[in-house]
């Protein structure tokens, strides 16, 4: 990718703040009203992990989240993670723990193709029956929004267990979206 297009990706929301808003936003996974989604005609969900499906740098998932993934789960709704995360043996650890396929972003969302990997896993479902839920606008969202997907903010306000940097980065994306 060249340096231009680096700088159109990134900077593309700045001039269209549209691009990175959500469908739809919630405190946590656990809230999804997921037979709303099915009405849609959403059959597929792409999380992302860190934020999203448990707190930054957690191996620990919360209960009412693992609740929500078997609902899911036993609706219909296909499922697999897009992670940012560059640690190999993370992201085996996050397969075994969500028993669901966990793809490394490579490149990072939201680039369309850190997407590829799960577009193909949920063939033949198109864009438009999939969610991409994620904690991070300028990534999750706008990267959800490129390609076509349906997109959900896990936005848990005040009680956010996120590290510093990232409530930085946020704080900043709520400005300037
Ligand atoms: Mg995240």
């Amino acid at each position: 990718m060249s340096l231009v297009e680096l700088v159109n990706l990134y900077a593309a929301p700045l001039i269209h703040p549209e691009l990175w808003k959500p469908n739809d936003t919630y405190h946590s996974v656990a809230g999804i009203y997921l037979e709303n989604l099915w009405s849609m005609g959403i059959r597929a969900l792409i999380f992302d992990v860190d934020g999203t499906l448990m707190p930054y740098h957690s191996y620990v998932v919360p209960k009412e989240i693992t609740k929500k993934l078997r609902q899911a789960d036993e609706l219909g709704f296909r499922m697999c993670a897009v992670t940012n995360t560059s640690s190999t043996e993370r992201v085996n650890s996050l397969e075994a723990i969500f028993s669901m396929n966990v793809f490394m972003a490579n490149p990072g969302k939201p680039h369309t193709n850190s997407f590829t990997p799960a577009l193909d896993f949920l063939h033949p479902l198109e864009p438009f029956q999939i969610a991409v839920v994620g904690d991070r606008k300028w990534t999750d969202i706008y990267g959800g929004k490129l390609i076509g997907a349906y997109t959900i903010l896990i936005s848990p306000g005040e009680y956010t267990q996120d590290p510093i940097h990232i409530r930085a980065i946020k704080l900043v994306e709520g400005i300037i979206s």
